[in-house]
């Protein structure tokens, strides 16, 4: 079913990939490879027509965050399987994610989680060509204990190991359902951390567009959510979306943020101040969980929460417009929008960027919302792109030595900004700890 696509100028069999050694080369001549795909296939893993859709298959695990997900995907498109386990009742219990309890849970189910996935699979580690483990960026105490399952398996089977940038899986699983998706394309990447608008080039070179100088959408919804006392045990988005369906989505004003800067980037911090002040306006009281609360006090935070809707997606809507305008520019055979991360599981943002988009003579992608929020499809499938042209890194060692540093990127951008992107907001609190990804890959094509 799927796609084959990237144009991108293959390096000779590179390391490209995401560890800072220069010294890939001769790490890959020593490099005893599986015989699943031997030398044989090695030598011609550049020659993407020669190698047959559905040759490879890569086990993905994702834990940057709070979903502790694992999948395993053949390189013809076709899921083999999916499990996700979330952690809804330590974000109810902390009203947010606490790492260190983060970290704990994702310790306690990894082994089952990545066994379900291999199991529904009907597979053993021995059937898989390659391990794909989200590196960054996110909460580096949860990101260890992926990336530290995940060398375990490919050292043990001694399989190629991928480490993968969260945000370019969250817009390449498009990918995977939409055969027709080529590069170049646009993504919005919307989730409760994240608020990215990239021009995907190709495969590993993204422009950034706009990013957001606080907030994230999703952290806006699940705190607007909380504030009306809605049920947080899905995350707060579902709930609030449910709830401004009974509402007037004009009945409160708030202001769409941002409106002076014309770039491309966001802000929900405002917003979530002006949310709150308007509940402590209207006496609502969270304590009082919506289930029990009167006929008008329903209708009041349902008139919030859609007002609170309209404006944090208007907002969306007036930065892709923009971005749209900057990418044609740059890329005028642009088709697709991608919209992609948990708050594109939301059907009212999804029926408004789909109008913005078809007036623009584009077309809008959503992944389901399964493949929306954090999963390891998308992971173990950005694993696959990369594999395909020969970005890997070889397989650790069986057993890691006591205190290994392991490479983790919890602050990793993924493309540079484009210059007019560029705000004088950002620049105050843009200190990174790595390169962006499309840096890494560009230094490592020209070597
Ligand atoms: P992360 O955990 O990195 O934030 P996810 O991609 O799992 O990433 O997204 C979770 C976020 O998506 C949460 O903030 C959640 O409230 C939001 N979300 C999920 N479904 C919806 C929805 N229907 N409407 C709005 N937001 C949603
Ligand atoms: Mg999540």
């Amino acid at each position: 079913m799927l796609l084959f696509l990237s144009t991108i100028a293959v390096p000779s069999i590179s390391r490209v990939n995401l560890l800072a050694k220069p010294s890939f080369f001769t790490t890959l001549r020593r490099f005893q490879l599986p015989h699943k795909y031997s030398t044989r296939s090695v030598s011609c893993v550049h020659n993407r027509t020669s190698k047959r859709d559905g040759d490879v298959v890569v086990l993905g695990i994702e834990t940057s965050c709070d979903d502790t997900a694992a999948a395993v995907v053949r390189s013809d498109g076709q899921i083999l399987s999916q499990v996700v386990s979330s952690q809804a009742d330590l974000l109810v219990k902390y009203g947010g994610v606490a790492p260190k309890m983060a970290e704990e849970a994702h310790s306690q189910v990894i082994d089952q989680v990545v066994q379900e996935a291999l199991d529904e699979a009907y597979m053993t580690e021995k059937d898989l060509t390659a391990v794909a483990v989200t590196i960054g960026p996110g909460l580096s105490l949860c990101l260890r204990v992926g990336v530290q399952k995940a060398r375990r398996i490919a050292g043990g089977f001694n399989l190629p190991i991928i480490g993968i940038h969260h945000m370019e899986a969250h817009a390449l699983v498009a990918r995977v359902i939409e055969k027709d998706l080529q590069f170049p394309f646009m993504a919005l990447l919307i989730s409760g951390g994240h608020n990215l608008l990239i021009l995907a080039r190709d495969l590993g070179q993204y422009i950034q567009l706009g990013t957001t100088i606080d907030d994230a959408i999703g952290e806006a919804y699940d705190k607007t959510a909380k504030w009306l006392g809605l049920d947080m045990s899905r995350s707060g988005g579902p709930a609030l979306e449910e709830l401004a369906r009974e509402g007037d989505a004009k009945s409160v004003s708030f202001s769409i943020p941002m409106k002076q800067h014309k770039d491309c980037n966001f802000s929900y911090a405002g917003l979530k101040t002006q949310v709150r002040l308007a509940i402590e306006s209207k006496k609502i009281d969270a304590k009082i969980p919506i289930s029990s609360a009167s006929y008008e006090d329903r209708l009041s935070r349902a008139d919030i929460a859609a007002s609170f809707q309209r404006i944090a997606v208007l907002h969306l809507e007036e930065r892709c417009e923009r971005a749209i305008d900057w990418a044609m520019k740059m890329e005028p055979s642009i088709k697709y929008l991608v919209v992609s991360g948990g708050v594109a599981s939301n059907q009212y943002v999804r029926a408004r960027l789909d109008t913005v988009v078809k007036k623009n003579g584009l077309q809008l992608v959503c992944p389901p919302p399964r493949l929306c929020t954090d999963n390891g499809v998308m992971v173990a499938w950005t694993g696959i792109e990369h594999f395909r042209v020969g970005r890997y890194d070889p397989p650790p060692p069986a057993e890691e030595p006591e205190g290994f540093v392991y490479d983790l990127r919890p602050r990793w951008p993924l493309g540079e900004e484009h210059v007019e992107g560029r705000s004088e907001a950002r620049s105050l609190r843009t200190a990174r700890i790595h390169p962006s990804l499309t840096s890494l890959i560009q230094a490592s094509m020209q070597q």
